[in-house]
């Protein structure tokens, strides 16, 4: 059946229908008003066959009611939340099938076999469902016609059917596309929210320029603008821009566009005079306009780093930089020197590494405090710089250590060395000024090791170890001097290193011995022993303790020994007493490094060997040298006096042969001197070797000291020393160094008597 066939009645019922339906949902009534509306209508139509109109929604698998004002309610809320399916009655396999159902008769239709017993309770005999399917192919309702008894539809009830369902379609779509909208604009409204939120906090401005560098758009809440916002839009950063920013900002929107990539770029503005760094983030904005245009734009967000970007600089300078003295520090003069070195293997240049050390400069700072000692390292590096203005670079590698990088086009080693050795003489000479602070004047010198980049392969921590060990040569040999890198340094040198390792194996291994020598009156009666550390080797053999005492005391190495000595003496005292066999007057002296009298820890140590073996300090004599005390500090001086208030006596080993004045010798609370055995030795050789004996005899009576010849070998030597009426005397002539149970031995023999007290 078509329009056609109806006759004018219908048609104008039909489009009052219509018209009273759309109009309620166009007046916004609400979906349930609508479609009770419509199901009213039909009813009313079609009144005489007492039919009842059911719209149900489909919410996802569920019916959901909608409207069905004259079904009995319990029957509705009965139906509400059924899933659909097959055999679900009318609407339920309808909305399944997304088809017609017809049933004529509830009673013996299979479709209601669940929900028969509810139909007819409800007094429903028959149900014709319809689906209403969007365009978009979903399905969204149910529209059914139900009657009391049962009863096939008409060709005009079917045609109703579409007619009603086409238009109840069209409302629910209404309400459905109004509901989407409201979704979308809700969403829309928190995304806003949101965008406004972050643009408020970042501090960034978002610019939008389209492909050919105008601005579209631009959105900032803290950004300072030179320019104001609104005269921004539609221009270029071309006008806006220095060219060489421009250039660089189109160049990464070029970029972005291209790749589709994020582009992270920094860039400078110079805006009143003043440098401000910015950092710039590109990304592709697809679809800015909806109007259908396809092209791309690119989001520039830009924000300002300047104050980052300073302290970075700032990191990166004190990274390369001495904070005392404003010179490189090391990592920068290894950088350099790599370079150096790269020009030296491609040929295009010679050049050269001098280290600089300044002679006790340790001891200048000790004693003035280390402010003061800053104040002068500062100057140190000042004279460096105009000694040296044509160098590579000047620079401090830590402590008074200094590095100086020279670069030469000359060729030849010769003449290399020769203009290198120029640059360390004038290093020296400027030194021979004292340096000033607070009104005094302090003489420092400089060693000055060199090693030199003549040749093609050499590498940066080669040339630094071997300027290192030029310049301990330098040391070595006296200071204030210049000494080349030569190959026999680089295997001293690694001889050390090797020494030093086998020192710390020696150590645990308990390799270490004292020695004893025994003391002799000029009489012969014995009244003590010089402890000697011995390190027998299973490989080398025994190694003389001038071989390893140097690097153990750069090892740091000369603590643990001198525990070892203090330990094996101290045994070896206790054992005598055990005996019962410790002369009443009987010393042993102990070698100490200067290193230990600088460091406070040797009074604790001595203090806690003393108390363990139960020994008194006046048992010790401690030997030092006279270098020692050429310097003023104060640690050296209390370590002394606490050690002297303990009872320890003082002896100035191989007297004679350092640099000591001997205003010191009546100022430092010593009372022993001990006449080196090179002047000895020269006993009825040389006049001079008495003269010196002799004078040092008459001053130690002069100042009350005790005085011990050492390394008395000949008889020759023993008979002219005993003229000098000296207070001891020790050489391989009376006892060679021993074992503490050798000396125990030596003790008890005749050639051992000890001296009455
Ligand atoms: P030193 O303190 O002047 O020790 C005297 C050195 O002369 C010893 O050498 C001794 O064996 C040697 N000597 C003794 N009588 C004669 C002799 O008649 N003729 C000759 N030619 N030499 C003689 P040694 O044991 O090789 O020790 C050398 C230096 O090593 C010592 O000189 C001392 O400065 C240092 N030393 C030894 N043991 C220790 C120690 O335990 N601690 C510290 N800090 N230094 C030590
Ligand atoms: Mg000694
Ligand atoms: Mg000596």
């Amino acid at each position: 059946m078509d329009e056609s066939e109806l006759d004018e009645s219908q048609r104008l019922a039909i489009y009052q229908i219509q018209r009273k339906v759309l109009e309620r949902a166009i007046r916004g009534d609400g979906l349930v008003s609508s479609m009770e509306l419509l199901c009213r209508e039909i009813e009313q139509t079609l009144k005489e066959d007492r039919a009842l109109c059911s719209i149900l929604l489909l919410d996802g698998q569920r019916l959901k009611h909608c409207a069905a004002p004259s079904l009995p309610e319990a029957y509705c809320e009965a139906i509400d939340g059924v899933t659909i399916g097959e055999g679900i009655g009318s609407c339920g396999t309808a909305l399944f099938r997304r088809e017609q159902v017809v049933v004529t008769d509830i009673a013996t239709d299979p479709l209601w076999q669940d929900f028969r017993d509810l139909a007819m309770s409800n007094g429903l005999g028959a149900c014709w469902s319809n689906p209403i399917i969007a365009s978009d192919g979903a399905v969204l309702a149910s529209f059914a016609i139900y009657y009391p008894d049962q009863r096939s539809p008409s060709r005009l009830h079917l045609y109703l059917i579409q007619a009603f369902s086409a238009l109840a379609l069209l409302v629910i779509d209404h309400y459905r596309l109004a509901e989407q909208q409201s979704r979308l604009t809700a969403a829309l409204g928190k995304i806003n929210a949101r965008l406004t939120a972050v643009m408020q906090v970042i501090p960034d401005v978002a610019i939008v320029l389209d492909q050919s560098g105008h601005y579209i758009d631009f959105c900032s809440d803290t950004f300072e603008l030179t320019t104001p916002p609104q005269t921004l839009w539609g221009q270029s950063i071309e006008n806006l821009f220095e060219p060489e920013l421009a250039a660089q900002v189109m160049k990464v929107a070029r970029e972005t566009l291209a790749t589709g990539e994020m582009q992270i770029f920094e860039y400078e503005v110079v805006t009143e005079g003043e440098r401000r760094v910015f950092e710039g983030r590109t990304a592709i904005v697809d679809d800015f306009y909806t109007d259908g245009r396809d092209d791309s734009y690119v989001l520039w967000m830009a924000r300002e780093v300047t104050t980052r970007k300073c302290a970075e600089e700032n990191a990166a300078r004190l990274a390369l930089f001495d904070a005392l003295t404003g010179l490189p520090n090391r990592r920068h003069a290894e950088e350099q020197l790599e370079q150096l070195l790269e020009e030296v293997n491609r040929g295009h240049a010679s050049g050269a590494v001098m280290f600089l050390d300044l002679n006790d400069f340790k001891r200048i700072n000790d004693s003035l405090g280390h402010q003061q000692g800053d104040l002068l390292l500062q100057q140190v590096a000042r004279r460096l710089e105009d000694q040296t203005r044509r160098s590579e670079m000047v620079a401090r590698l830590g402590g008074d250590e200094f590095i100086v990088l020279l670069r030469e086009t000359l060729t030849g080693k010769d003449e290399l060395a020769e203009s290198t050795a120029a640059v360390g003489r004038r290093i020296l000479d400027c030194f021979n000024a004292p340096l000033e602070s607070q009104g005094h004047a302090y003489s420092v010198s400089v060693s000055v090791g060199i090693a030199l980049a003549d040749k093609p392969g050499l590498k940066t921590e080669d040339l630094l170890r071997n300027a290192d060990a030029a310049m301990y040569e330098a040391k070595r040999l006296g200071g204030n001097r210049v000494a080349f890198f030569e190959e026999s340094l680089q295997r001293e040198a690694d001889r050390r290193l090797d020494l030093e390792r086998r020192m710390v194996q020696a150590i645990r291994s308990m390799h270490f011995v004292a020695y004893f020598q025994p003391q002799l009156t000029p009489d012969g009666a014995l009244f003590g022993a010089e402890a000697l550390l011995r390190w027998f080797d299973p490989e080398e053999g025994a190694i003389p303790p001038d071989a390893f005492i140097p690097v153990a005391e750069r090892a740091g190495l000369i603590y643990q020994l001198q525990d070892i000595v203090f330990e094996q003496s101290c045994q070896m005292l206790a054992e005598l007493r055990k005996k019962d066999r410790l002369p009443p007057v009987f010393r042993l002296a102990i070698n100490i490094s200067p290193l230990q009298l600088q460091n406070y820890k040797l009074t604790e140590r001595l203090d806690f060997f003393l108390a363990r073996y139960d020994l008194t300090a006046d048992r010790f004599t401690l030997e030092i040298t006279e270098n020692l005390l050429m310097g003023q500090q104060q640690e050296t001086y209390q370590q002394m006096q606490a050690l002297r208030q303990r009872g320890f006596r003082f002896a100035i080993d191989d007297f004679g042969t350092g640099y000591s004045s001997l205003a010191y010798l009546h100022r430092l609370d010593v009372d022993q001197l001990k006449i080196d055995k090179s002047f000895i030795r020269e006993l009825g050789e040389t006049a001079a070797g008495e003269a010196i004996v002799d004078s040092v005899a008459a001053l130690s009576r002069s100042l009350n000291l005790e005085v011990i010849a050492e390394g008395v070998e000949t008889e020759l030597q023993a008979r002219i020393l005993h003229e000098k009426s000296l207070t001891g005397l020790q050489g391989y002539l009376f006892a060679r160094p021993m074992s503490s149970a050798d000396l125990m031995d030596y003790l008890g023999s005749s050639s051992g008597n000890p001296a009455s007290a």
